[in-house]
C-alpha cells in the first residue's frame, strides 16, 4: 500500500530545501539586525481567535479554516496566520507590560482550505514579523525598510512596494456609506449572492478574486477618504518612506484579506512573478490588540510565504545557496565488520568537520565515487582486512596516503594546517 501527501500540500526534498534554508537564513538575519526576537505559538489555537481577529465575513474564516472539534469537545483551528497567535501569545504572556516596542519574527507553516494552484497552497509557509506598540509612522517605514531588506538579501533587487491607507475606524464608518451606495449603482454587475456579503462588509469586493480591476475602480478608494488624523499618518508614512530612499507605488485599491487591518497596508510584488500573488502583505492592525481583551496598542506586522519567495527565485540563484557546510570527510567502509572502526572515526571527524560514514555495503570504488560526487575534502578508507591501518585520500590532490589509525588526527592536523586551516 502506498501514500500520498494530501492535496495542496508539499514535501520540500533536497536539494530544492536547501533554497529554503537559504531563504530562512536571510530572514533570520536581517530581523536580528533590526533587533527582533523569536517567538513560537502553537498550530492549533481555539477557533473563536481567527474568527474573532481574521473577521466572521472574511474569505479564511467563511471558507478556509481546517477546523475540528477535540476529543474534550473544543473547537481548534489549524492557524491560517500567525498575526492572531502573536497577539494571544503577547497578551497571555503578559508582554503588554513589558514596555516599549516589542518587534517579534516567526516560521512556520499555515493552513488554509484554498483551492490548489500555482503558488497556493493548503499548507503554505510563511515568515513574519510583528512591531506591537507604537502608533509612529516611522515604525511602519523601518518594517517596510526591513521587508525590502529581506527581499534585497535574497537577490531581488527590483520588488514593487505598493502601499495604501484603510485608515480607521473614524474613516471607515463614513467611507462605508459613501462605498455601498456606489456598490448599490453597480449591483446589476455583481452577484446576488456575493452583494449580499459587501452589504456586510463593502470592502471586501476589493479583494474578492471574482471581479476584476476595470469594476472595482469604479468605486471610490478609501485613501480619498481618510479622515484628518488618519490623512495626515498616511502622508507621513509617505514622506519617511521618500526620505529613506525606499521607492513605493500607491495603490490606492490595495485592501488585504484580513479584517484586522488599520491605516497602512502594503503588499510585495516581484516583476513577471504571478501578478495576482504578493510574496508578501502586511500593515497596521491598531485595534486588534484592544479586540482581544488588551489595552489600546498600535502595531503592524507582515508576512511572507515561502513557496512564493522559492518559486520567484528558481533560476536566478546560482548553485545551491546555503547548502550549509559542505562534507568534509567521508568514511568509506571496505568489509565485513569495518563498521566497528567506522563508527568511532565518524565521531572523531564529526568534530572536526562534516563527515558521512559509508554503511552502503557496496564496494570500495563506488563509495569513493560518492565521496567524489558529495564534495568531500578527504576519504578515510576503513579496510577490515587491515587492523589498526588507514588508507586517507585526498580528494584535491588525488592522493593517497598510508596512516595509522591512532595518528590520523595528528595526520589531519599537519595537513589542514597546510592548506591553511580548514
Ligand atoms: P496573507 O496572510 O493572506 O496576507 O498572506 C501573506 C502572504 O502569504 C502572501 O503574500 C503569500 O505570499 C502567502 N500566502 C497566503 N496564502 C497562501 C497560500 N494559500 N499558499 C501559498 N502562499 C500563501
Amino acid at each position: 500500500m502506498r501514500f500520498s501527501r494530501p492535496r495542496g500540500t508539499q514535501d520540500i526534498i533536497p536539494p530544492e530545501v536547501d533554497t529554503w534554508r537559504f531563504v530562512e537564513r536571510v530572514f533570520e538575519e536581517v530581523c536580528e539586525r533590526y533587533g527582533y526576537r523569536w517567538i513560537r505559538t502553537p498550530i492549533i489555537e481555539s477557533t473563536d481567535l481567527f474568527v474573532r481577529a481574521v473577521g466572521e465575513g472574511s474569505d479564511i474564516v467563511t471558507k478556509e479554516m481546517y477546523t475540528f472539534t477535540d476529543r474534550g469537545g473544543r473547537s481548534l483551528t489549524l492557524r491560517p496566520e500567525n498575526t492572531a497567535s502573536v497577539i494571544r501569545a503577547y497578551l497571555e504572556n503578559g508582554m503588554h507590560r513589558w514596555g516599549g516596542i516589542q518587534r517579534l519574527c516567526y516560521l512556520g507553516p499555515m493552513f488554509r482550505y484554498d483551492r490548489p494552484q500555482a503558488g497556493r497552497y493548503r499548507q503554505f509557509h510563511q515568515v513574519g514579523a510583528e512591531a506591537i506598540g507604537s502608533f509612529n509612522p516611522a515604525l511602519d517605514v523601518e518594517m517596510i525598510q526591513l521587508v525590502v531588506e529581506v527581499f534585497t538579501g535574497l537577490g531581488f533587487s527590483d520588488v514593487d512596494v505598493r502601499l495604501n491607507s484603510l485608515g480607521a475606524a473614524q474613516s471607515r464608518g463614513p467611507y462605508r456609506a459613501i462605498l455601498l451606495e456606489a456598490l448599490e449603482g453597480l449591483a446589476a454587475r455583481i452577484d446576488p449572492e456575493s452583494m449580499d456579503r459587501y452589504r456586510q462588509n463593502p470592502m471586501r469586493i476589493f479583494d474578492s478574486k471574482e471581479y476584476g480591476d476595470a469594476l472595482k475602480r469604479e468605486l471610490p478608494s478609501i485613501s480619498a477618504h481618510l479622515a484628518t488624523e488618519d490623512g495626515e499618518h498616511f502622508a507621513r508614512v509617505k514622506d519617511l518612506l521618500t526620505s529613506a530612499g525606499v521607492r513605493f507605488t500607491e495603490d490606492p485599491y490595495l485592501v488585504r484579506g484580513l479584517d484586522y487591518y488599520t491605516r497602512t497596508v502594503f503588499e510585495v510584488y516581484y516583476g513577471s512573478y504571478g501578478a495576482q500573488s504578493a510574496l508578501c502583505g502586511g500593515g497596521r492592525y491598531d485595534d486588534l490588540v484592544e479586540e482581544c481583551g488588551g489595552p489600546a496598542t498600535p502595531a503592524i506586522g507582515f508576512s511572507a510565504g515561502l513557496e512564493r519567495i522559492v518559486s520567484a527565485l528558481a533560476g536566478r540563484v546560482e548553485g545551491k545557496p546555503g547548502a550549509g557546510p559542505p562534507l568534509r570527510y567521508y568514511v568509506v567502509c571496505d568489509g565485513e565488520g569495518s563498521e566497528d572502526r567506522a563508527l568511532p572515526l565518524g565521531s572523531m571527524l564529526r568534530a572536526r568537520g562534516a563527515a558521512e560514514v559509508d554503511f552502503s555495503g557496496r564496494s570500495r570504488k563506488k563509495q569513493l565515487q560518492v565521496a567524489e560526487k558529495k564534495g568531500a575534502r578527504f576519504a578515510v578508507i576503513v579496510d577490515a582486512a587491515r587492523e589498526g591501518a588507514l588508507t586517507v585520500r585526498d580528494l584535491v590532490a588525488h592522493s593517497d596516503a598510508e596512516v595509522a589509525e591512532a595518528a590520523l588526527p595528528q595526520w589531519l592536523d599537519d595537513h589542514e594546517e597546510k592548506e591553511g586551516g580548514a
